[in-house]
């Protein structure tokens, strides 16, 4: 089974969250889905939301409590219920300046507090045209994911999200993910043997329901992470078919 996950990212009004449960309920679904909405709307998600969705935020905080006013505490997700957050997604590196080394600290903190963690990586244009991809994408899986403690099979997730195919129409070819794709899972062979050879690694960018069985037949694709198209719930259940 494939996972799709849905970034809704600063999206959706709680009529609209209430319109998107009623229609998904509509539909089969075959892969497993789960969802991000804006942290603000996680507890009406998880009031709204099949038991097999997994609700989830797009960023926690490195730290539990105190004074980080705005910040989203991850201890105070896991106590709301929510299953998994997002670390390092490329919007927060690009706008909110975050670094492998926050990501790293915000994904020890959310493993520790059993949520889980899909650890998001990806090059630039800038960087793929200059030849870059798999220096800067293991870099961003050793700087981020290094001596993480204890997690146990199946609390991390790895989502390629190349930046120039974020939100842009652009997606990445079913050769280029993979060959990405197969990279990040000899590192994460390479840096925790079995238990990193089975994580599951997503691909992200411009993912529809036209591209998405091509993109999910790689053999080192495992699922989606999808921003725009997870919006409508007619795209996410067509894309959870
Ligand atoms: C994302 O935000 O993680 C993403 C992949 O967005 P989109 O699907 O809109 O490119």
């Amino acid at each position: 089974m494939k996972l799709i996950v849905g970034n809704w990212k600063m999206n959706q009004n709680q009529e609209q969250v209430r319109a998107f449960f009623s229609a998904l309920k509509s539909g089969p679904r075959q892969q497993e889905a789960w969802l991000a909405p804006q942290a603000l709307h996680i507890g009406l998600a998880l009031s709204l939301a099949p038991h097999d969705i997994k609700i989830g935020a797009q960023n926690s905080s490195e730290q539990d409590s105190g004074a980080f006013t705005g910040e989203n505490s991850p201890a105070t997700l896991k106590d709301l219920g929510a299953s998994f957050v997002l670390v390092g997604h490329s919007e927060r590196r690009q706008i909110f300046h975050e670094t492998n080394v926050t990501c790293a600290a915000k994904t020890k903190r959310a493993l520790s507090h059993n949520l889980a963690v899909i650890y998001c990586v990806g090059e630039t244009l800038t960087e793929r045209e200059a030849g870059q991809t798999l220096s800067v994408v293991k870099q961003q899986l050793r700087q981020g994911l290094s001596d993480l403690g204890g997690w146990h099979p199946g609390q991390l997730i790895v989502a390629y999200e190349p930046v120039w195919a974020i939100g842009t129409g652009k997606v990445a070819t079913p050769a280029q993910a993979q060959e990405v794709h197969a990279a990040i899972r000899t590192e994460l062979k390479e840096m925790y043997s079995a238990a990193g050879q089975a994580v599951r690694l997503l691909y992200g960018g411009s993912v529809k329901p036209d591209n998405v069985k091509e993109l999910m037949g790689q053999t080192d694709i495992d699922g989606a992470l999808v921003g725009g198209a997870s919006l409508k719930a007619t795209d996410f259940l067509a894309l959870c078919q």
